[in-house]
């Protein structure tokens, strides 16, 4: 599939990757709406401290659904769709706490894990809406 990835020193390359596999609980989207924000400005420089590259980048975006893993239940083929793109790992004291925004463990779709500037992305299906 086409995919932009940035190396975190001002390069914006179009490339390709392999397609995504969905995991078990995972939604595979093909987006067709990403917003440019200053995080992906920060990240094409490659001064936003928790960047970790080479990376997709594209965490504000909308799309179709094109495949589940087996164990996704709330989504299928075809439903469109929009996600919270930090992923919370639902462990650490503050995702008890109800704080996930807080989580020790999150992974931003988009800064640390593949994003969405891509012909599909592959995200958990708790993040999606
Ligand atoms: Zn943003
Ligand atoms: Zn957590």
């Amino acid at each position: 599939m086409r995919a932009i990835v940035l190396d975190g020193r001002g390069s914006v390359e179009l490339t390709e990757l392999p397609e995504p596999v969905a995991g078990t609980f995972d939604v595979i989207i093909a987006p067709e709406a990403v917003g440019i924000c200053g995080t992906d400005l920060h990240l094409c420089h490659g001064d936003y401290p928790t960047g970790k590259f080479p990376v997709v980048p594209g965490h504000e975006f909308a799309g179709t659904v094109i495949s589940v893993g087996s164990g996704v239940s709330r989504f299928k083929i075809g439903d469109r769709v929009c996600v919270d793109p930090n992923v919370a790992c639902g462990n650490c004291e503050q995702c008890r706490l109800g704080a996930v925004n807080l989580c020790h463990h999150l992974v931003p779709i988009g800064v640390t894990s593949s994003g969405a500037c891509a012909e599909l992305v592959s995200v958990p299906e708790k993040v999606v809406y």
